[in-house]
């Protein structure tokens, strides 16, 4: 893997990209509701489309950087609102470097983490980079395996800071792409900026349900950022209601549920929401959201050393996920400073696959990137409060 350009290890520079936070931001706007604004302004639609794409499929960092609309227009928006009011206040790149891991600063100063995850083809799938996002600052669920759970529930996102961590993560794919091109290591044509966005990063994202659902279909106008829904994946603890209310949404998009353990007992010891809607009760949400979907659960299952990885706990999961259109992914965890959990090795993690096996649960053992970066969600804001005292 080729590293990133910007490679400086570690930067903790701030890097606004708008100076007028203050203003409202223009990506809280949703698609209809710019143009209208802009028919207001007395644009024609043809502008307000033109905008659109400068924003979200040029990724420009600042109105005046959007050559195809006029100077007085672009001065009036300039004065009317901000683009983005994220300010970057740390960047981390892996050894290796597969993984960045962005700390992000709020007009508000709260602090949220955004990741950029690369991947090579490995002959069955394509390159891919997957931008790894934020719906909260902070969580109230308060998982304990979770840094962002130790930290307690601060605010949700907006639709626009939402959007944002993907635009910011855009440029950075779009800035390598142009490096590897220059070298000759790829073609135009091969071009690709982010492919991929998991809503997995601080919160959880169906608590923050409306913005989410908003952000979504930015993300997806064909016109800008181009994510198609199909790699748009929504990772939940397991809000039962609005897992019902996604089913009705008709969407293409991946639903991943955060499992971490196949009975309430355990579950309850990490995961406080079970004792709200416990892990029968989810399943047959699940069941109901395949059928009307039609599409495969994706379950995230963390593996805790002596906590919730033996070869019964594997067997007692097959059990009961048997019959349901799913595939579990297996994560040994990434430690947390505050957390009492060990990782799970390789081998062990191995033992559990082969339980799930016994049942036709398929799975993958998906080993975390960016471990050297504490890229685990929420761990990052965690080590910018010991070194910046944030
Ligand atoms: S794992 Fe997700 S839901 Fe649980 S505390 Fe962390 S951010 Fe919140």
């Amino acid at each position: 893997m080729t590293p990133p350009p910007s490679t400086s290890h570690e930067s903790t520079a701030v890097d606004a990209t708008d100076a007028t936070a203050a203003l409202p931001s223009i990506l809280d706007l949703s698609r209809d509701k710019l143009t209208a604004t802009m028919l207001e302004l007395g644009e024609k639609k043809f502008r307000a489309d033109q905008l659109w794409r400068s924003i979200y499929h040029e990724t420009a960092p600042s109105f005046d950087d959007m050559s195809t609309l006029s100077k007085p227009f672009r001065k009036s928006l300039g004065e009317k609102y901000s683009i983005s009011s994220l300010e970057q206040a740390m960047f981390l790149t892996s050894a290796d470097g597969t993984t960045s891991k962005a700390l992000y600063k709020l007009h508000d100063g709260e602090l949220i983490e955004t990741v950029l995850m690369r991947y090579e083809s490995d002959g069955h799938r394509r390159n891919r980079k997957t931008a790894c996002i934020s719906t909260q600052a902070g969580c109230a669920l308060g998982c304990t395996f979770c840094a962002t759970g130790q930290q307690g529930f601060r605010r949700n996102l907006t639709v626009g800071e939402i959007v944002a961590q993907v635009i910011e993560m855009q440029r950075i794919a779009h800035r390598e792409d142009e490096v590897q091109m220059s070298e000759g290591k790829r073609t135009k044509g091969e071009l690709q900026g982010v492919t991929n966005v998991v809503f997995m990063g601080m919160g959880e994202p169906l608590a923050n349900y409306r913005n989410m659902m908003a952000a979504i279909k930015v993300l997806n106008d064909g016109q800008g950022l181009n994510i198609g829904a199909r790699h748009i994946t929504v990772s939940t603890v397991g809000l039962i209601p609005q897992i019902l209310q996604l089913a009705d949404e008709e969407l293409q998009i991946n639903l991943a549920i955060s499992l971490h353990a196949p009975d309430n007992a355990t579950r309850s010891q990490t995961m406080p929401i079970n004792q709200r809607y416990p892990v029968e009760e989810l399943i047959r949400a699940c069941h109901k959201y395949a059928d009307k979907t039609k599409r495969r659960i994706f379950f995230e299952y963390v593996l805790l050393k002596e906590q919730n990885d033996s070869i019964e706990q594997a067997q007692k999961l097959g059990r009961l996920l048997n019959g349901l259109h799913c595939h579990v992914n297996l994560i040994p965890v990434n430690p947390t400073k505050e957390g009492p959990f060990e990782r799970t090795d390789l081998s062990a993690a191995k033992l559990f696959q082969g339980g799930l096996k016994q049942y036709g649960i398929p799975s993958t053992v998906r080993m975390e990137k960016g471990i050297d970066i504490n890229a685990g969600c929420g761990q990052l804001r965690e080590r910018a409060i010991d070194i910046l005292g944030a």
